[in-house]
């Protein structure tokens, strides 16, 4: 591995450990989808991942992830932090896909807005089933229904599915997510994805069926 850079080796190091977590949980390795968050690195390492095969990336602030977008237009960009809503108007301009939508007024605003500009974003409903709210964000069990129904009446923010970030000392959190999830697609009738499991966690969130697991200092070291 000598002639390798470090963010290679990293990477090999990462894909590892996601085979060595589903070979244990019975799963393909292709059906785990590694999500690189590159918030508070620098565009030459977004450059670097990208030239070793990563073309999405997951950012968590507005203003610098649209920096990163308007830098490297034929990258995707995906937001995976808190939205307010004096930022809904350029977080549709910028990201791909927005994982952190939590609220109905957020859904209206941003089909509203997506309608006037003509775009299309997939978006993911951030859950959080463990009263974390006020920290970062995220839709209790209670006003999912709601939510769900809000997203029903809009055609331009196609449901992908569920992002969650557990608290660490949560046992069980992830394969409540899976439950979740579970009754979820049933009532909807459609494939809804799970975005769970960070750098500290993702061989626990594979196994309770993580479908996407969002990676940065695993992957890029630590932030600035
Ligand atoms: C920062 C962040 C990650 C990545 O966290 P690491 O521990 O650095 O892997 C994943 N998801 C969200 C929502 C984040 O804010």
């Amino acid at each position: 591995m000598q002639d390798m850079s470090d963010l290679a080796q990293r990477i090999a190091g990462l894909r590892a450990r996601i085979s060595a977590a589903c070979e244990r949980a019975g799963r393909e390795p292709s059906t785990v989808e590694l999500l690189p968050v590159s918030k508070r690195q620098p565009l030459a390492l977004v450059d670097e991942a990208a030239a070793l095969g990563f073309s999405t990336f997951g950012e968590n602030y507005v203003q610098e992830g649209a920096a990163k977008a308007e830098a490297r237009p034929d990258l995707r960009f995906v937001l995976i932090g808190p939205l307010q809503r004096n930022k809904a108007k350029a977080a549709l301009q910028a990201f791909q896909e927005i994982q952190s939508v939590d609220r109905v007024e957020l859904v209206e605003r941003l089909g509203r807005l997506a309608e006037e500009l003509d775009l299309m974003r997939g978006v993911w409903v951030q859950v959080d089933l463990w009263g974390e709210a006020t920290k970062e964000g995220g839709c209790a069990e209670a006003d999912l229904p709601a939510l769900l129904d809000a997203l029903r009446d809009q055609p331009r923010l196609p449901l992908r599915g569920f992002m969650a970030i557990p608290p660490p000392e949560q046992p069980g959190a992830f394969a409540e997510l899976a439950r979740l999830r579970e009754r979820w697609r049933d009532a909807q009738g459609q494939p809804l994805r799970l975005s769970m499991g960070m750098s500290g966690d993702l061989e626990a969130a594979i196994a309770a069926g993580a479908d996407q697991v969002r990676v940065g200092t695993a992957l890029f070291g630590a932030r600035s």
